[in-house]
């Protein structure tokens, strides 16, 4: 999430900014309120998620990719760069369909990085730039109102912030595909039976809605923008 467009100023457009909160609240909630859902039916076969995350990378001949536990809530993620698959304490060791569903998802991952998925090779070619543009487009956006509405400075910022938008865009992609790629290989029968793959389907869904929200919001922090300092040519 990136917590910007508050505090300059209360216009109309300000309105943006709460549509897009109440949508990122909404998705948490929801993808929340799925997980807990099916966390509490214990799949037939009783894989953990660990288990089954290695079951499909071994498959996929990603023996090379480790799997670790770590801290927090839904922070299970494919790390590239290391090609390390991280699962949370309520994925690794759990046995329950959604936990089997998010293990599913990040082994999506790590075989969209195996077969050099495009999506997730233009996401991360963005990565610095994104890093760029979201640190550096609101200060250089104030900086520029504050010297008389300079143009340059902030296009420039406006730009940057437009960066993060596509970068949220094309994460997009990366994430339907993810989930579809886990729904294919559960419906293979090997960890899940069939009845079970509607409920992680419920859950990988409801988890890239949160993404979808994170795209809007920011989308709409973008038009909010440019509504405000869009006209700054004086
Ligand atoms: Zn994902």
């Amino acid at each position: 999430m990136f917590g910007y467009g508050y505090g300059y100023g209360f216009g109309p457009s300000y309105l943006l900014i709460i549509i897009g909160l109440v949508i990122s609240l909404w998705a948490s909630w929801y993808v929340n309120h799925n997980f807990k859902k099916y966390d509490q039916f214990t799949s037939h076969h009783g894989t953990t998620g660990a288990d089954a995350a290695r079951f499909i990378l071994d498959n996929a001949g990603l023996q090379d990719v480790a799997i670790q536990q770590i801290g927090g809530k839904l922070t299970d993620n494919y790390n590239p760069g290391n090609k390390t698959l991280s699962l949370s304490e309520s994925t690794y060791g759990s046995t329950s369909v959604a936990a089997i569903g998010v293990a599913a998802h990040e082994c999506g991952h790590a075989i969209q990085d195996q077969r050099n998925y495009l999506p997730m090779q233009l996401r991360a070619a963005l990565v610095p730039a994104v890093n760029l543009g979201s640190n550096a487009s609101i200060p250089l956006i104030i900086v520029g109102a504050l010297l008389g509405m300079n143009h340059t400075l902030i296009t420039i910022g406006i730009w940057l912030f437009a960066l993060v938008v596509l970068f949220q865009v094309v994460t997009l992609p990366v994430e339907f595909n993810a989930s579809g790629r886990a729904v294919s290989i559960l419906k293979t029968g090997d960890l899940l039976d069939s009845d079970e793959v509607p409920m992680v389907k419920q859950v990988l869904f409801a988890a890239a809605l949160t993404y979808v929200a994170a795209a809007i919001s920011t989308a709409l922090q973008l038009l909010r923008l440019i509504i405000i300092f869009g006209d700054n040519r004086n």
